[in-house]
C-alpha cells in the first residue's frame, strides 16, 4: 500500500507540474534570425529561448509502465518494473559545455547553436538543472556479457531526462551519460571520464553522417571533478576528469531490456514492453495480431542483420557486442572501446580487454546472430509452443539478409549497381589483396573511387593514391583490375558516373583512433578546438575538406597510431 501511495504521489507531482507548463501549439514569434531562416516548419516555431523549451507532456515511458516504488537512490536489485526515478548528481567543479553537435541541436532539438551559451542550458546538459517537465529515469535491464548471463545491469551511469517531440513530430529520448550513481550502478561510480565521453560524442555523430543507424550526441560537458580509473587494468589507477554527454535515441530499449523480464518470469511486464515497442516503433506490425511477437522478432532479426552489414561496410568494430548493448531498434548504441579498422584485418579487435577476440571485426555477424538467439529466448514466455518452433526458422533468415545487405553495400562501394553472379568473388578478392598487403580499408575504397580507370593498373605508384599503391604491389592486383574493368564495361557505366557514385558511399574521413586520441590529448590541456574541428570533418565524411587534409585525416596514419590501446575502462 505504501509503495502504491508513493507511486501515486509521483504521478500527481509529475503531471501536476506538466499541466502548469503545458505548452501552446500556436505559432510563436521567433526573434533569432538564424533560427527563422531555417525552412523547416512554415507555420510555427518552437521557442528559441531555452526557458520555454519543454519535454513532451505525455512522457509515455513513465506513464506506460510501473515505476520502481523506491524513490531513494541506492544500489539494489529491482523487480517488477522497467524504470527507477533517479535524479542526476550534478558535477561540481569548473563545469563547462565544451562541444556540441549543431545538427542535433537544430534538426532534432529545435534549438539554435546560441543556446549553448545559455547558462540554463548548460545546467540542463550537465545534470544541475532538471526541468519541471522532466521525470528522470534509470532503466532496469540485464544482459549476456561475453556470452554469459550477467543478471541485472541497467543504466548504471545514465539517466533518461525525458522524451522530446520536435517540430517534425519525431519523438526522442534524451539521456545524460556520466551523471552519477543510480540503483543500477553496482560497483561503479556512475561517472564517465573525459576520454570515453569525447569518443562517444564524436563517434555517435560520425556514424550518423556515414549513414549508419545510431544514437546521437548533442553536447559534451567537462568538469574538474576527479574520477579514478585503472585504464589498462594494470594496477596503475589514475585520476581523470568526469564528463557528461547528452545523448539521444528514439528508444534506448535493448535486447537486455526483455531478457531480464523473461529471466525473472515477469511475463506480464514482458508483454507490456513488447506491445509498447511494437506500438511505438514498429508501425508495420499490428499490435492485435496474435503473431505480433514473431513479426517483431522477424523485423529485429532483419534490421540487426542490416545494421551489422553496414558496420562491416565502413570497418566499424563495436568492441562490446553484449546483448545489453544491442538495441531493439537496431541502432548502434553504447560506444565504448570501438574502433574503425585501418589496415584491413578481419581479426581486428579494438578492445584490449577482449583477450579472446570474441568481438573481432569478422565475428560481428556471428555475434549478431548469437544476440538474436538470446532475443528469441527472451520471447519464449510470451509465445505458444507452435510459435516457439518458428524462432529458429526466423533466425535462420539472418544469414541471407546479412549477406544480401553486405553485397549490396560492397557492390556500391565498387561503383556497381546490380549484383551479378561473380561479384562475390570480385569483392572477396579485393578484400583479400587488402588483407595480404595490409592496406587501408577506408582509403583503398575511397581511392578506387577517386582514380581514373585509365590510371588504374598494377604499376600504380602514386602518393595521391597511397593506399591503392600498397595494394598494387600484390601479384593478384593486375588480375583483379582486369576483372573489375570488364565488370564495369558489362554494366556500361561511364567513368565519371562510377566515380561520382563511389564518392557518395566511400568516406574519406572516419574516426580513426589516433584522431580521437589527438583530440582527447588536446582536451586534456583544456583545448577543445580539436574535438570541434574533428567533428566538423566527420559531419562531411565524403567531402574533401582543406582542414581535414591539413590535419592528415586521409593520409597514412602516423606510426604511433599502431601502439594505441583502448580498453573497457571508461
Ligand atoms: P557498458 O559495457 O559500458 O555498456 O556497461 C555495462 C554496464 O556497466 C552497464 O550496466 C553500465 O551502466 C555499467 N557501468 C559502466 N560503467 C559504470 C560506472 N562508471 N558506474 C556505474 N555503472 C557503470
Ligand atoms: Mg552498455
Amino acid at each position: 500500500m505504501k509503495s502504491l501511495l508513493s507511486l501515486l504521489s509521483i504521478f500527481v507531482h509529475f503531471f501536476g507540474n506538466d499541466l502548469v507548463i503545458a505548452e501552446s501549439k500556436e505559432c510563436v514569434k521567433v526573434s533569432v534570425l538564424d533560427f527563422v531562416t531555417r525552412d523547416k516548419c512554415p507555420k510555427c516555431f518552437v521557442p528559441v529561448n531555452f526557458n520555454s523549451w519543454r519535454f513532451d507532456r505525455r512522457q509515455i515511458l513513465a506513464s506506460s509502465f510501473p515505476l520502481d516504488p523506491i524513490a531513494q537512490n541506492f544500489v539494489r536489485q529491482v523487480h517488477d518494473c522497467l524504470f527507477s526515478i533517479t535524479y542526476p548528481t550534478p558535477l561540481r567543479s569548473n563545469v563547462r559545455l565544451v562541444a556540441f553537435s549543431s545538427p542535433v541541436l537544430t534538426d532534432i532539438l529545435d534549438l539554435p547553436d546560441s543556446v549553448t551559451t545559455d547558462i540554463e542550458f548548460v545546467n540542463f546538459v550537465s545534470g544541475s538543472r532538471v526541468l519541471s517537465s522532466s521525470l528522470p529515469l534509470s532503466h532496469r535491464y540485464g544482459g549476456h556479457q561475453f556470452g554469459y548471463w550477467s543478471g541485472q545491469l541497467g543504466d548504471g551511469r545514465a539517466v533518461m531526462l525525458g522524451e522530446f517531440v520536435n517540430q517534425r513530430g519525431e519523438r526522442w529520448e534524451l539521456q545524460l551519460k556520466g551523471s552519477g550513481r543510480t540503483p543500477y550502478s553496482r560497483y561503479g561510480d556512475g561517472r564517465a571520464v573525459l576520454r570515453s565521453s569525447v569518443r562517444e560524442f564524436l563517434c555517435s555523430e560520425a556514424m550518423f553522417h556515414l549513414g549508419i543507424p545510431t544514437s546521437r550526441a548533442a553536447t559534451l560537458v567537462v568538469s574538474d571533478d576527479p574520477v579514478v580509473r585503472d585504464q589498462f587494468y594494470d594496477g596503475r589507477p589514475q585520476s581523470e576528469r568526469a564528463a557528461i554527454v547528452l545523448r539521444l535515441a528514439p528508444s534506448w530499449f535493448r535486447i537486455g531490456s526483455l531478457e531480464i523480464l523473461a529471466k525473472n518470469n515477469e511475463v506480464e511486464l514482458l508483454k507490456e514492453l513488447l506491445d509498447f515497442v511494437i506500438k511505438n516503433h514498429f508501425p508495420g506490425i499490428d499490435v492485435t495480431d496474435e503473431n505480433r511477437y514473431l513479426a517483431l522478432y522477424s523485423a529485429i532479426v532483419s534490421e540487426t542483420a542490416q545494421l551489422v552489414a553496414s558496420w562491416q561496410s565502413v570497418g566499424f568494430t563495436h568492441g562490446v557486442c553484449n546483448t545489453d548493448n544491442f538495441s531493439l531498434l537496431s541502432i548502434t548504441i553504447d560506444y565504448g572501446p570501438f574502433g574503425f579498422m585501418e589496415e584491413y584485418n578481419p581479426k581486428f579487435v579494438p578492445n584490449t580487454s577482449d583477450d579472446e577476440g570474441r568481438y573481432s571485426f569478422e565475428n560481428q555477424p556471428d555475434v549478431g546472430a548469437f544476440n538474436l538467439n538470446k532475443l528469441g529466448e527472451a520471447l519464449r514466455p510470451v509465445l505458444s509452443n507452435h510459435q516457439i518452433k518458428q524462432l529458429p526458422r526466423i533466425l535462420h533468415g539472418y544469414q541471407q539478409i546479412y549477406k544480401n545487405k553486405f553485397m549490396e553495400l560492397f557492390i556500391s562501394k565498387l561503383g556497381l549497381l546490380t549484383i551479378k553472379e561473380n561479384d562475390e568473388n570480385l569483392v572477396a578478392l579485393f578484400l583479400r589483396i587488402m588483407e595480404d598487403t595490409k592496406s587501408d580499408f577506408t582509403m583503398s575504397f575511397r581511392e578506387l573511387g577517386e582514380i581514373d580507370l585509365q590510371e588504374l593498373n598494377s604499376d600504380l605508384v602514386s602518393q595521391k593514391y597511397w593506399s591503392l599503391t600498397i595494394m598494387a604491389s600484390h601479384e593478384w592486383f593486375g588480375n583483379w583490375v582486369t576483372k573489375y574493368k570488364e565488370r564495369l564495361r558489362e554494366e556500361g557505366i561511364r567513368d565519371e558516373t562510377r566515380k561520382t557514385r563511389m564518392m557518395k558511399v566511400n568516406p574519406r574521413y572516419i574516426l580513426r583512433n589516433w584522431m580521437a586520441q589527438e583530440a582527447i590529448e588536446q582536451a586534456g590541456r583544456n583545448d577543445f578546438s580539436g574535438v570541434q574541428t574533428l567533428l566538423r570533418a566527420l559531419e562531411h565524411p565524403m567531402d574533401w575538406d582543406r582542414e581535414a587534409e591539413k590535419a592528415g585525416y586521409a593520409s597514412p596514419p602516423p606510426a604511433w597510431a599502431k601502439f594505441l590501446r583502448v580498453s573497457c575502462s571508461s
